[in-house]
């Protein structure tokens, strides 16, 4: 008899679980799955977001090997004009162009931020081309890049002065207030991880009169890697280890960067 009771109530339990939910089983192994991910099923869609492979990040190698002095706006609508793309100073050690060494480095950070699973972007893949500074912001523009970060090199007649320098967009500059706040928090990550890297960083600087600047839409970082005008430094950034380093460091900032949610 107690054996029958409990057959019956055991049915019973089964058949109200079957009838009250529509596929518990489907619903219980998609709740365990998450679980055992780790993933609140809330916050699924945010992470689906984090994905890098989703974010699309443009590097802009800084001038190219012939400068185009004809002018071009300095910001949309401006009467003010600059010359479109200059060629860049050259290593006081090495003789390399600026040019040059901006596409090395370039393409070093396009293949760790490749690895790391971002989609990449070049404004410029050789140094024949010419393409003006408005003209590379409106590339990025187009593709609607997550962040563009543009590599440079210093150049000073102070041939003692060392150090690389973060530049973003001015905060008080009517073109680039609305991208102030995402360059500047990226700009913070990446000042932040080339330091951990052990180089020296003279600080983030707010510039309102580049016109790549002034043209882009989207964040924006440019890194002006050391100075070419300085001995030590102008070999040191041709090393292909110190290049690794350095764009490593940048890539592991950006990364930072998008792995804060509210960045996205
Ligand atoms: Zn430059």
């Amino acid at each position: 008899m107690k054996k029958y009771r409990l057959l019956v109530t055991i049915i019973i339990a089964m058949g109200i679980i079957i009838i009250g939910t529509t596929n518990p089983i489907t619903n219980l192994y998609k709740s365990t799955n998450l679980i055992n991910k780790g993933i609140n099923p809330k916050e699924q869609s945010n992470n689906e977001k984090n994905n890098p492979k989703d974010l699309l990040i443009c590097i802009d190698p800084g001038h190219q090997e012939k400068g185009d002095r004809s002018l071009e706006p300095a910001a949309p609508g401006s009467s003010q004009t600059k010359a479109k793309v200059s060629s860049g100073a050259s290593g006081v050690a090495t003789k390399k162009p600026e040019y040059m060494l901006n596409l090395e480095a370039s393409t070093v950070l396009k293949h760790i931020l490749e690895g790391m699973g971002y989609r990449v972007a070049m404004t410029r893949e050789t140094n024949d081309v010419n393409i003006s500074n408005a003209q590379r912001a409106i590339m990025a523009n187009e593709k609607n890049a997550d962040m563009v970060i543009r590599v440079h090199a210093d150049s000073l007649d102070n041939s003692s002065k060392t150090g690389a320098s973060i530049l973003i967009p001015s905060k008080d500059n009517k073109h680039t207030s609305r991208i102030y706040e995402k360059s500047n928090n990226c700009a913070k990550s990446v000042d932040e991880h080339m330091k951990k890297a052990g180089i020296e960083v003279n600080g983030i600087f707010e510039r309102g009169d580049l016109t790549g600047f002034n043209w882009s839409k989207v964040p924006v970082v440019l890194v002006e890697m050391g100075f070419l005008s300085n001995y030590n430094e102008d070999y040191m950034m041709s090393s292909p280890q110190y290049q690794r380093k350095l764009m490593q460091s940048i890539a592991d900032g950006v990364e930072a960067y998008f792995g804060n949610n509210s960045n996205l």
